[in-house]
């Protein structure tokens, strides 16, 4: 097994046409799997996908539907969700889904969030589009946000919403139009050098193969994923009925800021972790940050908690639901709230850092795995490359078909 490095590709602006059509065969219809297809397909060549399930049931469409650069350090990988959030803006009237490109809100309420806020947006580097907004700023445009020790707010207008099963759905219609075949309900079971081999005896020949099989990566290729410091973390996640009125973007607040790598260069995070370690040790040991986004029907879906490990009890826990219900209130004003439904959501993540975790066990084979909580912002400029990188490969690979 090899770490796969991609080429720099961060000319290439959407698919390029491929110098010669290859045979890709993708497994896993989650959003890795469908950006790796639908990308592979408009770059033109045959693509086939397949799919244990008969619509996608795993962590795509388990997530908030945020695509969410800010979360992103500056550099190649804040211009990799950049791109992301530009694909799915584009490809939300192409497929018939809403991408709402409302941005997002992070308010703070501790005097060192505040802090995080302002060394963050004067970063040099940092986008012309984010706004740091006084309380009443923030007040008079987003009237939904707590009043109650509010310090002020960042707005950032890259983040988009989608609602992951809508998303998912018309994606994956959309691909199929594009000339995509799907295998639905039936499960891959080997990778070969050259085919994949079907539960039910099949074999499917490829150029090329991705195998996109998300927290199930383990069934096909348990040592090279045992060797890649990786590790499931698991997330407690809530929708609600619709709420009168919008929030009028994704927000989060002060937990959030210690969450994501991008403010890791911030001289005020530690103060701030500090802060919350000491005020909020609960919130700590569930993994606990808050994030509130809206869909169009006016639900809101809200989460999350990290808990860590290889084989988690089942529970869904209310004590950890409490914890982010209370904590939404100390930032949002929704009075009423009801809960339509819960559920547990399942990602890979690198122990080491990555955000993405890009495997080469065989010469035609790549594996996808770890995007932990941002694979939705990172999956096109992932598939971007890959397909890109098959056109870079010096010697021509010899079509078996
Ligand atoms: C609760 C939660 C919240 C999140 N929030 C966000 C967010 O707001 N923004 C963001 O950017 N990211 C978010 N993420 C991360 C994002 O959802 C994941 O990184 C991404 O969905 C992973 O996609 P995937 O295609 O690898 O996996 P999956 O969506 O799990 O898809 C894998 C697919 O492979 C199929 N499969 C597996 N094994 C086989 C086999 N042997 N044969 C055939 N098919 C197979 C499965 O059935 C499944 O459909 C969140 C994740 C979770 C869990």
């Amino acid at each position: 097994m090899s770490l796969f490095s991609f080429p720099d590709t961060s000319s290439i602006t959407g698919a390029e046409p491929a110098s010669r059509s290859r045979s890709i065969v993708i497994v896993g219809g989650g959003i890795i799997g469908l950006a790796h297809a639908l990308t592979a397909r408009e770059a033109g060549h045959e693509v086939t996908l397949i799919e244990r399930e008969t619509r996608p049931l795993g962590a795509s469409v388990r997530n908030f539907g945020t695509i969410w650069p800010i979360g992103l350090a500056f550099g190649p990988e804040r211009e990799q969700g950049l791109f992301g959030m530009r694909r799915w803006r584009e490809l939300g009237p192409l497929a018939g889904f809403a991408a709402d490109p409302c941005g997002s809100l992070s308010l703070a309420y501790r005097g060192e969030a505040w802090d995080v806020l302002t060394e963050f947006s004067s970063q040099p580097g940092a986008p012309e589009g984010f706004t740091l907004l006084t309380p009443e700023e923030t007040l008079a445009r987003f009237p939904m946000a707590n009043p109650d020790g509010l310090r002020g707010a960042l707005f950032s207008p890259q983040e988009t919403c989608v609602r992951p099963m809508d998303a998912l759905t018309a994606l994956t219609a959309h691909a199929a139009r594009r000339g995509v075949k799907f295998e639905t309900g039936v499960c891959v079971i080997k990778v070969h050098d050259d085919a994949v081999e079907l539960a039910d005896g099949r074999l499917f020949r490829f150029d090329h193969c991705v195998v996109a099989a998300g927290e199930d990566m383990k069934t096909l290729f348990p040592i090279e994923l045992a060797a890649a410091s990786i590790r499931p973390c698991r997330l407690q996640m809530m929708r609600t009925e619709p709420v009168a009125g919008r929030l009028g973007a994704i927000m989060v607040s002060d937990l959030t800021l210690a969450h994501y790598p991008a403010f890791s260069q911030c001289p005020s995070l530690p103060a701030l972790k500090q802060k919350i370690a000491d005020t909020m040790a609960e919130h700590l040991a569930w993994g606990v940050h808050v994030i509130a986004a809206q869909h169009a029907d006016g639900s809101l879906t809200l989460g999350d908690s990290h808990e860590y490990g290889q084989s988690l009890t089942p529970d869904i826990w209310m004590q950890v639901d409490d914890l982010v219900l209370e904590n939404l209130a100390t930032f949002t004003r929704l009075p009423g709230l009801k809960i339509a439904s819960r559920w547990q959501g399942t990602y890979l993540k690198s122990t080491t850092g990555q955000t993405q975790v890009v495997l080469q066990p065989r010469e035609r084979v790549t594996m996808v795995t770890a995007m932990g909580g941002l694979g939705m912002t990172l999956s096109w400029g992932l598939a971007r490359s890959t397909v890109a990188s098959w056109e870079l490969l010096k010697e021509p690979v010899e079509t078996l078909l």
